[in-house]
């Protein structure tokens, strides 16, 4: 079989998977790159615009994974495109927010070529979108006559545990087969339940490496992390002073909310408004909706009534005082330019009473990257709209992610036991750990750090 990784860069970056089993031809993901902007954040499609596309299968809907789908279908307008039922619910907001957000850049940052779709193909494009639930085969390339006579090949989705809907996919040609782990997490969040990967086998295993550069803590517990806290929240509001929790939209939204509502309901917290954005404010009603279908803890937990939760617009945030002991939980994770984390991190920043408290994975070249790293005091460029900021606000991380342990992806290469391991979804040094310790266990697996754009004989 063949792979091509269609990220233009060698970091995280867009999530793109070119895959060739069977003479047949699958994309898995359509991503942006968070850190690029216009044209250059798009996955390297014209490396293979010439070959006729049969399916689309998503992972999961985050941006780095799904941004790009309406250029993915310019290129191959007759793929068929696939994914998990739960991220059907999900998927076209994403994309008309990401209209949205592409719209106003191109206004205030004035990038001409955004946005690159409009509502309009996505309305479009969405009449084509095909749901699945996990451990059902498709033949996703039945639609289209084989160039080689042989049947076509399957993909199932198998339950990520990521973010709601995510997915790893497993694709079964006549001879071999590929598993592609999507964002992948194999422990209980307080929502959503570990991955079901447990029966993979492939030869091939595509694998996100996100935490490959991170030591495990000794000791470490979940439950000792979110104590820790809302225990960080209750002080910082005693001493008059106001949160923010920078999160993505989907997934690290619910997964916050889900722990302060159980703060407040043990009694460590005390019930106060939570103002959220309003894309966040969507997918938690879409959490709320499909928990029963969710493979999830709390299944009676509704955020929406346990929490008095307020929708921010960009005209509240202006307005609002910020001495008033107030709880943020807002976009985005990163604190990207022209978002409320960025705009209100510059509020709070310079003040000592204030408190920002990171639950995910900030790029070291973000502005949410660039804040963990000043020094408390220190003078910094926190963005290019922002320039010179001084940090003394309380800034701390917290280890609630929703990606897996590098130990526990090394021993789920173990159990599915692939002839080849191509490493993706990590920036160098954690690519360079799960190379290593591979090489060292299983002498025999050949590994892959893709280049972009690099045909991969697998
Ligand atoms: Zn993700
Ligand atoms: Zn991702």
């Amino acid at each position: 079989m063949k792979v091509i990784n269609l990220n233009p860069d060698t970091d995280i970056g867009a999530s793109a998977w070119f895959v060739e089993i069977d003479g047949h031809r699958l994309l898995m993901d359509a991503g942006v790159h968070p850190k690029l902007d216009g044209r250059e954040s798009l996955p390297l499609y014209h490396a293979i615009e010439k070959e006729e596309v049969d399916a689309i299968a998503l992972s999961h809907c985050h941006h780095d994974h799904v941004g790009s789908l309406p250029v993915a279908m310019r290129y191959f307008p007759k793929a068929h495109v696939f994914m998990t039922d739960l991220s059907y619910f999900i998927v076209e907001r994403v994309l008309h927010n990401s209209v949205n957000v592409m719209t106003r850049q191109r206004e205030e940052l004035g990038i001409k070529e955004y946005p690159l779709y409009t509502h309009d193909e996505v309305d479009d494009i969405a009449a084509t979108f095909q749901a699945y639930k996990c451990s059902r085969e498709i033949e996703w390339a039945a639609f289209h006559k084989s160039r080689t006579g042989l049947p076509s090949p399957t993909l199932e989705f198998y339950d990520a545990g990521h973010a709601l809907g995510a997915a790893g996919i497993m694709v079964r040609g006549k001879k071999e087969t590929l598993f592609y782990t999507g964002d992948v997490c194999f422990h209980d969040q307080t929502i959503l339940k570990a991955a079901r990967f447990e029966d993979v086998k492939a030869d091939v295993l595509i694998m996100e490496t996100t935490r490959g550069a991170m030591a495990p803590k000794p000791n470490f517990t979940r439950e000792a992390e979110i104590d820790r806290l809302g225990a960080a929240i209750k002080q910082a509001l005693e001493r008059g002073g106001s949160v923010m929790i920078p999160v993505f939209a989907l997934g690290r939204t619910q997964e916050i909310l889900a722990m302060l509502a159980l703060l407040m309901k043990a009694g460590k917290l005390k019930r106060q408004s939570i103002y959220i954005g309003g894309l966040g404010r969507v997918f938690t009603e879409i959490y709320d909706l499909e928990a029963h279908r969710t493979h999830r803890n709390l299944t009676n937990l509704r955020l929406n009534e346990a929490l008095d939760l307020t929708v921010l617009d960009k005209n509240t945030i202006e307005g609002m005082k910020l001495n008033s002991r107030r709880i943020f939980v807002v976009t985005a994770g990163m604190m990207t330019e022209k978002t409320p984390a960025h705009d209100l991190a510059i509020r709070m920043m310079g003040d000592k009473k204030h408190a920002i408290f990171f639950v995910g994975y900030a790029d070291p070249d973000s502005p949410g990257g660039r804040l963990k790293k000043a020094r408390r005091g220190e003078t910094f460029i926190f963005s290019a709209g922002a320039g010179e900021v001084t940090k003394n606000c309380q800034v701390e991380d917290f280890d609630l992610s929703a990606h897996a342990n590098r130990e526990e992806l090394l021993d789920f290469v173990s159990k599915v036991n692939p002839r080849t391991v191509i490493l993706g979804h990590g920036d160098a040094p954690a690519r360079a750990w799960f190379e290593e310790q591979i090489r060292a266990r299983w002498p025999k697996i050949k590994i892959h750090q893709p280049q972009p754009g690099k045909v991969i004989e697998a």
